[in-house]
């Protein structure tokens, strides 16, 4: 789950000036804690015994989550605004607890919201859009067909 959530905030230091900075650390402890791999070495099975592996991972998504939320432009830009309740505080892909993502248009929605909603409003305003575009299109070419 540590893991789960460093890989979605690795996402965020890619686009990141500070990112490489950030990620140093966890590239001393290993590379592929933030690639998603089920990989563990030794040193992780004998880390996680005594619970320092947690107590390393746990740290390092305290340290970016607060990077991410608070102290970074471009990072905190990245939030989602949950549109079904209009809380102003932005939802962050890697708050696996809360968010949610909509299978359909990829926003994320806090995870109470989106299961109480019968249907994803970013969605359906997309594809209203989507038919009055193509509602447009029919009644362009109906118009340029009158003309000639
Ligand atoms: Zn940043
Ligand atoms: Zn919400
Ligand atoms: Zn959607």
């Amino acid at each position: 789950m540590l893991r789960l959530q460093l890989m979605r905030m690795v996402d965020f230091l890619d686009t990141c000036r500070q990112g490489a900075k950030l990620r140093e650390e966890i590239n001393k402890r290993g590379m592929y804690l933030m690639e998603g791999s089920e990989m563990f070495s030794m040193r992780d099975l004998r880390e996680t015994k005594s619970g320092q592996l947690q107590r390393f991972l746990s740290g390092q998504v305290r340290r970016l989550a607060e990077h991410i939320k608070f102290k970074c432009v471009t990072c905190s830009a990245r939030g989602f605004v949950c549109e079904i309740c209009s809380d102003d505080k932005p939802i962050y892909a890697f708050e696996i607890l809360k968010a949610s993502a909509c299978q359909g248009c990829k926003a994320f929605f806090h995870r109470e919201c989106i299961k109480q909603a019968t249907e994803c409003p970013r969605c359906r305003r997309l594809r209203k859009r989507h038919a009055e575009s193509k509602k447009l299109i029919s009644n362009a070419n109906s118009t340029s067909g009158q003309m000639f």
